[in-house]
């Protein structure tokens, strides 16, 4: 096996060029792993996309747990699929606050899944889920009317912050669906933000920037969201201008510690002066990071140490000393 992932690993040489390129082999051997010839194939079909799945790794044996894995994937699309219409979801908001005077700027909206036996599972799990299925699509349009809705009816006019899917640019007339959400909600555009990740632009980028114009036509603002992750930041930056660089929260959870951490959050917020782009640091978890970005000047922030992503009934509520607390004991742990 060694031997042959050197051999599909190795660049190619044409004429002077020499190319990267690689294969996924998937191995499934009978009897042990199936007697059925389709599900044998099948098996090694599991164990290729293993394979595609592990950078470094070319070749993947099959194992009875990989079937699992599909099978458990594949429940819990059709699950998700039924998600909507059983109102198994539902939308809680994370306060987004002024680093320099603690004012709240707006909110951002996080989707929930209440899953009728697994209860609550995290969007890091069902969303790629969604979004492999199509779903996503479904999901994204009873976000954002959802959100648009719950804010209208707020008293203060608070922006919300709506995350979308590189699927949602790929799929939809996105520009369209956000304006006819608009009307029919009556939200003011200028309420609305929406936050893509690089991944999203990376996927098509004339298409992306194109609807990204259209959007920001509408009135509606749009933030670079998971910022320094990707791996063309800056080209990003100067392929379309964005009104929001949210700055990725694993920097805030060394900046306390790590030089280089802290290094990157200046440059990151020199950056957006000069751009004219105000920066939002991500993962605030406590006082002490808050802290450093105000020294460094940072605009905005959000993270468990200013406020927990909650229910809709519960963000303006008077925060208590438990909140507090919860702030204090996570910093505790850390
Ligand atoms: P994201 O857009 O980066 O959202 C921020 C995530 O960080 C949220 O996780 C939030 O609960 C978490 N978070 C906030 N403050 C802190 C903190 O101080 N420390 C730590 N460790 N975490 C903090 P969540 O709600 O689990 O969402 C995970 C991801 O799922 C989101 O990352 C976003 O990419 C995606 N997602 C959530 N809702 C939606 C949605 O409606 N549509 C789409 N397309 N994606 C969504
Ligand atoms: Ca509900
Ligand atoms: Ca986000
Ligand atoms: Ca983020």
């Amino acid at each position: 096996v060694a031997r042959l992932e050197k051999v599909l690993f190795e660049p190619i040489r044409i004429d002077d060029f020499e190319t990267a390129t690689g294969a996924s082999i998937g191995v499934a051997i009978y009897p042990d792993d199936d007697v059925d010839q389709e599900r044998l194939v099948s098996n090694a079909d599991l164990a290729m996309y293993r394979a595609k799945a592990d950078i470094g790794r070319a070749v993947c044996f099959y194992e009875s747990k990989m079937d699992e894995a599909a099978r458990a994937r594949h429940t819990l699309a059709q699950d998700l699929r039924r998600a909507v219409e059983l109102d198994q979801l539902d939308l809680h908001y994370q306060v987004q606050t002024s680093v320099r005077t603690g004012q709240i700027c707006g909110y951002e909206v996080l989707l929930r899944w209440h899953h009728p036996e697994r209860g609550a599972v995290p969007p890091s799990e069902f969303i790629p889920i969604a979004e492999e299925s199509g779903t996503i699509l479904v999901i994204g349009e009873w976000v954002l009317r959802t959100a648009c809705k719950e804010a209208a009816s707020w008293e203060q006019p608070y922006k919300i912050a709506v995350n979308l899917s590189p699927v949602q640019f790929a799929h939809a007339d996105l520009a369209k669906l956000v304006h006819t959400i608009l009307l029919e909600t009556g939200l003011a555009p200028s309420r609305l933000e929406l936050e893509i990740t690089e991944s999203t632009i990376i996927a098509d980028k004339t298409r992306t920037l194109h609807v990204l114009r259209q959007i920001r036509a509408l009135g509606v603002t749009v933030a670079i969201d998971d910022f320094g992750t990707g791996y063309s930041s800056l080209d990003t930056l100067r392929s379309f201008p964005f009104d929001k660089i949210k700055l990725d929260r694993s920097f805030m959870s060394e900046v306390d510690h790590s030089i280089q951490a802290k290094a990157i959050v200046r440059a990151v917020l020199t950056l957006g002066k000069s751009l004219d782009i105000p920066v939002l640091a991500e993962g605030v978890e406590t006082n002490h990071q808050l802290e450093i970005l105000r020294v460094e000047g940072c605009d905005e922030a959000q993270g468990f140490f200013l406020g927990r992503p909650k229910p809709v009934g519960q963000i303006f509520q008077v925060e208590t000393s438990a909140d507090d607390d919860e702030a204090s004991a996570f910093s505790g742990r850390l």
